[in-house]
This record gives C-alpha cells, structure tokens and sequence, in this order.
C-alpha cells in the first residue's frame, strides 16, 4: 500500500493530475466536505495531493496556487487527525499566518486541540525512534 502511494505521489510531483487520479479526487472530496461543514464552504483547495517529500513537516499550502501537500506520514493516522490537518492547511488558504483569525477558522472543528497534541506526540515518537526525521509545524 505504502509503496503504491509512494508511486502515485511520484506521478502527481513530475506530471499535472490529469488522468486517472481516483486518490487525488478523493482528497479533495474530503476537503469540499470539511470546508463546507467547517470553514463556511471558503478555503477548498485547487490541488491537494499526497506527497513522500515532505518529512519535515505534516503539510503545506501554497495560498498563491491554492494547493495543499499532505506528507505520506499522515496515513494510517486517525481520521479526525488528518482532517484537522486538511482543515489547517486550507484555513491557511484563507489566512495564511497562525494569528488570532486563522485559529478563529479552526475553532469549530471540534478536535483541534487533541489532534494537535497527537501530532505532537507522533513527532516526538518519530524523532526518538527515526532521528533523521525532524518534526515541526
Ligand atoms: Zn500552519
């Protein structure tokens, strides 16, 4: 499964997600729907894809091109996890500094402060058991 991921990823990163790209659309199905139920509808992303590359932090968004990366690590996680991610990085398309008004996106989603704390302590297991794998957010 992970190595399946990893080759889909690979695609996605050299070629633009045209055709065949069921996970890529699944994605962004979830992300529709956390936006609508959370963020007012605002903060749905152009792109949003899963990527291999990104070991130094859980996600990231490039508000200019509307496109969120979500690391490989994140898989396996729970799902109120991950979705506090793709939450976090689409509020992040609609503010893109963590001020009071960007938290004031997350407020609604009712597992922020626990997902938060899992992150932590996954990073914190992962540097211990893996320290060429730094963590942050
Ligand atoms: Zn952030």
């Amino acid at each position: 499964m992970k190595r399946m991921v990893e080759k889909l990823s690979a695609k996605y990163l050299d070629a633009p997600p045209v055709e065949d790209d069921a996970p890529v659309q699944a994605l962004l199905q979830r992300a529709e729907e956390l936006a609508g139920r959370y963020l007012g509808g605002r903060g749905i992303p152009g792109r949003i894809s899963w990527v291999t590359n990104q070991n130094s932090r859980w996600a990231s968004a490039t508000p200019a091109h509307r496109s969120i990366r979500l690391s490989h690590r994140l898989q396996g996680m729970p799902e109120w996890v991950t979705d506090y991610v793709i939450l976090h990085e689409m509020a992040h398309l609609i503010e893109p500094s963590h001020n009071a008004v960007f938290w004031s996106l997350l407020a609604s989603y009712p597992h922020t402060g626990t997902a938060k704390a899992f992150l932590d302590g996954a990073a914190f297991a992962s540097q211990r058991n893996l320290p060429s794998e730094k963590d942050g957010q």
